[in-house]
């Protein structure tokens, strides 16, 4: 509103210092004034010609001064301060502000179960510290972009009620030394105030990438920031309540120190899901979707082997938005269908979808492994068979206990060796064809044979003799890491050895699975239809006569 007295910008205000300049000019005693007040003028004028250059120079500066301050500051427009020196970029989020439960988060059950107990132990520290329990200070999840790391440790904070104090590990990478430090500095006092509270790092491998082995040179600032933390996560009493939580698909390149015990020494895998906990994702994302009659999300979820929960959550928006362009009320499975196209084109290109052909390969593959599991004496129960491509390996057959023992005689030895080559002799049984998918399984099965036979004193022919010594990793770049400790003849017949070794493997393996034949189709069969089997099922699977599925 504009009072009256207010002036307009133009002629108005033109005015107003006509009638300022009059008045200044007729005050005062006209006679004695006026020439006074012209020399004052003149006076002005020649300052300002005199003093210009200088002003030139001055007036930039001052004006500098005054943006930067502000930057600093965070005021005038700038919410963060962009040059907020050690500030954390982690936010507070408070409990209401986390509305994700377990409930909104499918398909990756067993991350689920090994967070319950982090959960607990936020809601209920004393429980566990009263037994003098320790619980893990720091928690990695791994998995692949998408299978929802971020969203499961939202859940966490979500579930607990606590803080969740949350930042990214390319907010580290800054162009000034020592502002990452800072920060992490920053972040562990507020997150000690604050106990208990949930600190979440994700992306750590943007941050805390093995030392060394960047290409790039200069790379001080992430060292000294990777060093705080570090030495933050040192410094804290886990009984305190801080649980440091954290996110990465490479968890390969991440620097050893940060996975020492202390640290990140429980790692929770998420794997991407499988056809009943993509449709239960799928149930999840639909939930707030007009879904049209002719929608089926188990068949969809069977459309869709190798999606992400990302993927799925892209797949129902997709969808939704075909819907609109074509003027539908619902979302229906014409649709779908052309969504699931429209991304699988892009996925191709990231190699991550299977095609049918390949998903049978891998489906006898892995059948093959297990078969032959349950029919040698010794192998470990086989507990989860899936062809779900995880990490390096298209498929996965678990057997439990999956840690290495101490001691393990020379027939376990031999029966793993069986197990290891089953996926291969599968798919050459089953399809007559043979493919890349074993090569993972003969570098391990060559690796233990060549240990039998140099390390262990198990062959006959080589006797006790230890050839080589164990010690550490040749040095990368050097020609010749291994000092030979034996003669040319003798690295002859070593090698001669392993592959007869592997001859007799592959002969038992193959007279295994001939015979079974039948029961390899089967399992194959129910791994094409459900992409995953437990011990449970494998064994309600093929009867009485797999004593050995647990
Ligand atoms: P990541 O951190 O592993 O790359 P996100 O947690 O950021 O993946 O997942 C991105 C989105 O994908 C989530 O916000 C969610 O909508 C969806 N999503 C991913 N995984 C799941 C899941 N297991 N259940 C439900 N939704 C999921
Ligand atoms: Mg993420
Ligand atoms: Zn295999």
């Amino acid at each position: 509103m504009a009072k009256p007295g207010d002036t307009k910008f133009g002629g108005d205000l033109f005015e107003r210092i006509k009638s300022l300049w009059n008045s200044w000019w007729n005050s005062g005693d006209p006679g004695q004034n006026k020439p006074f007040k012209f020399l004052l003028i003149v006076s002005a004028v020649l300052m300002l010609i005199a003093f210009a250059p200088i002003l030139i120079w001055v007036l930039p500066l001052f004006l500098g001064v005054a943006l930067a301050s502000m930057l600093v500051r965070g005021s005038g427009g700038f919410p963060q301060g962009i040059l907020s020196f050690g500030k954390s970029r982690g936010r507070v989020y408070a409990e209401q502000e986390i509305g994700i439960r377990f409930k909104d988060v499918a398909g990756i059950d067993e991350a689920k179960e090994e967070l319950i107990e982090i959960v607990e132990f936020l809601k209920t520290p004393e429980k566990f510290t009263s037994l003098g329990g320790k619980i893990p200070k720091g928690v990695l999840l791994v998995g692949q972009p998408g299978t929802g790391k971020t969203l499961l440790a939202r859940a966490v904070a979500g579930e607990s009620g606590v803080p969740f104090f949350s930042i990214t590990g390319s907010d580290f990478v800054e162009m000034f030394v020592g502002v990452g430090a800072a920060r992490v500095r920053d972040l562990f006092e507020q997150a000690k105030s604050n106990a208990p509270c949930i600190v979440f790092i994700d992306e750590l491998d943007a941050l805390g990438k093995a030392r060394g082995i960047s290409p790039v040179a200069g790379h001080d600032e992430r060292e000294q920031t990777l060093n705080q933390l570090l030495s933050e996560m040192d410094g804290f009493d886990v009984n305190k309540g801080i649980i440091v939580m954290a996110a990465t698909n490479r968890p390969e390149i991440l620097d050893p120190a940060l996975l020492r015990p202390g640290r990140f020494d429980r790692h929770v895998a998420i794997d991407l899901p499988d056809i009943r906990g993509r449709e239960k994702i799928l149930e999840i994302h639909t939930a707030t979707v007009k879904l049209g009659p002719d929608v089926n999300l188990g068949r969809l979820a069977a459309m869709t082997p190798g999606f992400a929960g990302a993927d799925l959550a892209n797949l129902v928006n997709e969808a939704a938005l075909l819907a609109a362009r074509r003027n539908r009320t619902e979302v229906g499975a014409s649709e779908f269908e052309d969504a699931i196209d429209r991304i699988v084109g892009g996925l191709e290109k990231k190699n991550r979808v299977m095609s049918r052909r390949e998903k049978s390969m891998v489906a006898y593959h892995e059948a093959g492994h297990a078969v032959v599991a349950l029919n040698v004496p010794r192998a470990d129960p086989v507990s989860k068979i899936t062809i779900i491509p995880r990490g390096i390996g298209l498929g996965h057959t678990r057997q439990l206990p999956t840690e290495d023992r101490c001691l393990m005689t020379r027939e376990e030895l031999w029966d793993r060796l069986c197990v290891l080559l089953g996926g291969r002799v599968a798919e050459e049984l089953a399809l007559g064809e043979i493919s890349t998918g074993a090569a993972n399984d003969l570098q391990q099965a060559t690796d233990m044979v060549r240990s039998m036979i140099t390390r262990y004193g198990m062959s006959e022919k080589l006797g006790l003799a230890a050839y080589g010594r164990e010690g550490p990793p040749p040095v990368p770049g050097e020609m010749h890491g291994r000092s030979l400790e034996y003669s040319e003849e003798t690295a002859k017949s070593i090698d001669l050895e392993i592959s007869q070794t592997l001859a007799n493997a592959y002969r038992r393996v193959k007279q295994i699975l001939y015979r079974e034949r039948e029961h390899l189709e089967i399992v194959a069969q129910a791994l094409l239809e459900k992409e995953t089997l437990s011990g449970e099922e494998l064994k309600a699977l093929l009867g009485k006569s797999a004593p050995k599925a647990a």
